[in-house]
């Protein structure tokens, strides 16, 4: 095999193609994977979305806002004062560029271990699984594989009447790179992306309105989890108008004066920066040549089956450029689902217990299907909750908003989806996801010991108390 040939050529170096190409590559493959993520100062970076302007620098601004917001609503009442508290934008800044380039180079060194030959520069599939490459000095040069794996990954949307401008109106990678806080800004879009976003740049300080087109908050969540969520935001003080539909924008250089439509009629708000967060879409630009038997359908999703397999032979496809939820670890599953198919192994990914967080204060997470969901569906259920009011844990942590809800099939007991909003959701959801990938039943949970006192105890109680079983809670 000559250096332009491979077993496997992955396009897209983020969370869903890198681990495809490292699975590969570890059951003994010959893997390249190309890559063309640039930065704003120009160097290239494996990683994707997620580790250069998504999961993370988002995450570690998340971490430093909430700190310093804690700090000042939280630490008197532990009996801390803290005088004079002040924060650094430029070192809170620094501190997330840190984080992401340790995190991007990590990939450079797991390639190395694995033996993938990164490639950086842009990738395009030809008929006959040919890979045309250019590297990042414009060279060009046609590789060959037995399988080509796609994972270009997703691109934010824009608003028509609201064009990104990198300076006042900026996409979600441009609202994580501010370097001073926006006395006003506006969040279009009450989304994942925007929530977590408004959050940070609240906390530390700016007025922020998030004007969401839709009636009802958080639809794809459960509806008592978006509800309890919402009263803890507009605590906060994000200043979410529900209904309200941007219909056209004046940018003028002291500020952008955002024109919608609600219930009441036409509306306006001004404010200095607006963040425009209303999706994300499959990004497949320059990515298909002439006669690949690639199909893209009408949303620009390439079409896969459940085993993200394309319809061109030994041609594939994950991550968000593919139908399904655009989550790093719902990528990551597929790669490394496809990284064992190619190797004639037996892989699959579980669609019905694929997590979903929302990095907030209460944080949000969820798996398996929503109350309304269920109801809709028919069958017969129950419900068992538990407020974190009643956790011993959170109430030394100072954290008792939100709760547990778990629903359950009212004839055989398996567990149908679970639903948290309180503190550390995100991390007690995982126990939830590995019950419902081993279909356990809610006394499976019930029975199994949870130690004492922690978070992971609302969970048993509410599963507890959906059999009206719970012992920290009266059962109604
Ligand atoms: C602000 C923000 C916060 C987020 N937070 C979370 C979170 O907390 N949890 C979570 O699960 N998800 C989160 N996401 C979503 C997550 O980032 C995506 O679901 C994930 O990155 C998708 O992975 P991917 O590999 O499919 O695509 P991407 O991460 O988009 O990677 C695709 C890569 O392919 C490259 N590429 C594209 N076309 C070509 C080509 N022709 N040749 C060479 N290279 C190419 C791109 O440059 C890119 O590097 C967040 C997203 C944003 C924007």
């Amino acid at each position: 095999m000559s250096d332009s040939s491979f077993d496997v050529i992955v396009i897209g170096g983020g969370p869903a193609g890198y681990p495809c190409a490292i699975r590969a590559a570890q059951n003994k493959l010959k893997v390249a994977c190309i890559d063309e993520w640039k930065n704003y100062d120009g160097s290239h970076a494996f990683g994707g979305t997620c580790l250069n302007a998504g999961c993370i620098p988002s995450k570690a601004l998340l971490e430093s806002s909430e700190l310093y917001h804690r700090a000042h609503v939280e630490f008197a009442a532990h009996g801390i004062t803290a005088k004079g508290l002040e924060f650094d934008v430029a070192e809170m800044q620094k501190r997330k560029a840190k984080i992401v380039k340790a995190s991007t180079q990590g990939i450079n060194a797991l390639f190395k271990g694995a033996g993938v030959t990164g490639l950086q520069g842009h990738g395009r599939l030809l008929a006959g699984n040919r890979v045309e490459y250019t590297a990042a000095d414009g060279s060009k040069q046609e590789l060959v594989a037995k399988h080509v794996v796609l994972a270009s990954g997703s691109a934010p949307m824009p608003l028509k009447s609201l064009p990104f401008d990198g300076k006042q109106v900026v996409d979600s990678w441009g609202a994580l790179e501010f370097d001073a806080v926006p006395k006003r800004l506006g969040v279009i879009g009450a989304g994942v992306i925007g929530l977590e976003l408004g959050s940070v740049w609240r906390r530390l300080g700016a007025e922020v309105v998030v004007l969401e087109a839709m009636e009802q908050f958080l639809w794809m969540a459960d509806q008592a989890v978006a509800k309890e969520a919402l009263r803890h935001f507009k605590k906060l003080g994000l200043d979410v108008r529900l209904g309200a539909k941007v219909t056209g924008a004046d940018v003028r250089k002291d500020g952008v004066a955002l024109k919608y439509t609600d219930a009441k009629g036409e509306q306006s708000v001004t404010v200095d920066k607006v963040v425009v967060a209303i999706g994300r879409r499959p990004y497949t630009q320059d990515l298909l040549g002439e006669g690949t038997g690639v199909e893209v359908d009408e949303r620009g999703f390439i079409k896969v089956d459940q085993e993200c397999r394309t319809g061109a032979g030994n041609v594939w496809a994950i991550g968000d450029v593919v139908r399904g939820p655009m989550l790093a670890h719902k990528g990551k599953e597929e790669g490394v689902m496809v990284g064992d198919l190619i190797a004639g192994l037996h892989s699959e990914v579980n669609y019905n217990a694929v997590p979903s967080v929302i990095y907030t204060a209460p944080e949000i997470a969820w798996v398996g299907q929503t109350e309304e969901q269920v109801k809709a569906s028919g069958r017969e259920y129950k419900v068992g909750s538990f407020p974190f009011a009643a956790s011993g844990r959170a109430r030394a942590m100072e954290a008792p908003a939100g709760f547990c809800k778990v629903i359950a099939a009212k004839d055989d007991d398996e567990i149908l989806g679970v639903h948290i909003v309180g503190p550390m959701a995100g991390e007690l959801i995982a126990e939830a996801v590995l019950a419902m990938e081993y279909s356990a039943s809610t006394e499976d949970l019930q029975r199994t010991m949870h130690a004492h006192p922690t978070l992971s105890e609302a969970l048993h109680e509410a599963a507890l108390s959906a059999d009206k079983r719970a012992i920290d809670i009266p059962n109604r």
